[in-house]
């Protein structure tokens, strides 16, 4: 499908990704404002030369038929991926993405029933004088890498860890989760603070979503069980309309409505940010074998508190330094070495090698192992 019919058939120009700057969202609002006007010139007269207007039903003639006509089970929408569940394995194969634009003229992916069902709920909220767009929807894990990357440089760690999710553990991966931005008095309402002020708007919106399929997914109040502070943006499908009124009348997160409810990691260990940066060596899952050894080692440092681990680039696996492990542990013959580094905070009152009530920063770690054999952790300091 052409870019121009994309452009009509989603009517709408859909919405912004959180990790942009602000100066580069202000570029791509100007270009959006000269859009919209021939939008709605294409608008007219798009509805004049069809008998139906519904986007919803339009088809891609780039997509196979069989794609086109596979029936999705309502169980997957009811998939729980957030801070302590990680998106499945070959999650991709199993749902069906449609490319459009966001509100910012972006490329983006929603699913395709969270999609028609987003546009069901868009029409009737405009009924009300509510305009929603769709800002960030689908991101693979390789995107949402990126994200968290932008987020910690412009915001810092601790904005990060309250508002990004992990690599793997977000639910905008399911395809799913919509985050959306307002239309007011003919201007986009997009940043995080101008949208949180607009309560009359959301109030409206929070209160159709149900009807068509949707959830408030991080509610006030709730922020010890989803693991993240509200926002009254992103809205996610669950499929059955029935399904979302019973989880929003009865006050509900979809962690309880599962009855997946696990305790959200606090301070320690387990509330440590991890960044597997980008490998052409290693998969995440070789890392997360690495991460496992480093936080099982520092689970044993008393009073230590674990912030960050990150990888240190696929520069680590030198010959020098897989020579330097083969030399800390003679006779493993390791052929491949991996490094992180994180940071960590010393115990208040002190203790052990360290100085009381610092942070310590890229403290490094070495791993390494040997052909087909497992990481061992050789050496840890600075
Ligand atoms: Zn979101």
């Amino acid at each position: 499908m052409k870019r121009n019919d994309r452009l009509l058939l989603n009517v709408i120009p859909p919405v912004i990704n959180l990790n942009l700057g602000k100066e580069h969202r202000s570029i791509n609002m100007k270009s959006w404002m000269k859009r919209g006007m021939t939008l709605g010139i294409a608008l007219v007269l798009m509805l004049a030369l069809t008998a139906c207007g519904s986007a919803g039903t339009s088809k891609d003639e780039n997509e196979p038929e069989a794609q086109e006509t596979a029936e999705i089970e309502q169980d997957i929408y009811l998939t729980l991926v957030n801070k302590t569940h990680a998106l499945p394995d070959g999650w991709e194969d199993k749902i069906q993405l449609l490319d459009m634009k966001n509100a910012y003229d972006e490329d983006i992916q929603v699913e395709k029933g969270s999609y028609e069902a987003f546009l069901a709920l868009r029409d009737d909220l405009l009924k009300e004088g509510v305009d929603i767009e769709l800002d960030s929807c689908y991101r693979s894990v390789e995107r949402q890498k990126e994200l968290w990357a932008e987020f910690e440089a412009e915001y810092g760690l601790d904005y990060c860890k309250q508002y990004v999710a992990v690599p793997g553990y977000s639910e905008h991966h399911t395809g799913f989760a919509v985050d959306v931005c307002l239309i007011k008095d003919g201007e986009l309402i997009y940043e995080n603070d101008a949208m949180m002020k607009e309560t009359e708007i959301w109030k409206k919106v929070h209160e159709k979503m149900p009807e068509y399929g949707f959830i408030l997914r991080y509610l006030e109040g709730k922020e010890d069980i989803t693991g993240y502070s509200y926002e009254p943006w992103h809205m996610r499908y669950v499929g059955d309309p029935a399904i979302a009124k019973e989880i929003t009348e009865k006050g509900l997160t979809l962690e309880e409505y599962l009855g997946q409810v696990d305790p959200i990691p606090e301070e320690g260990a387990a509330d440590v940010t991890i960044d597997y940066g980008a490998s052409e060596l290693y998969s995440q899952e070789d890392m997360e074998k690495a991460v496992d050894l480093i936080k099982k080692e520092f689970s044993t440092w008393e009073g230590c508190e674990l912030h960050s681990i990150r990888f240190a680039g696929d520069d680590c696996n030198s010959a020098d330094n897989i020579r330097w492990m083969n030399e800390l542990k003679p006779g493993q013959n390791y052929t491949q070495c991996i490094e992180f580094l994180s940071d960590f905070h010393s115990p208040v009152e002190g203790g052990g090698a360290w100085e009381p009530d610092q942070e310590y920063k890229d403290y490094q770690w070495y791993l390494a192992r040997t052909d087909g054999g497992d990481w061992e952790l050789v050496s840890w300091g600075y």
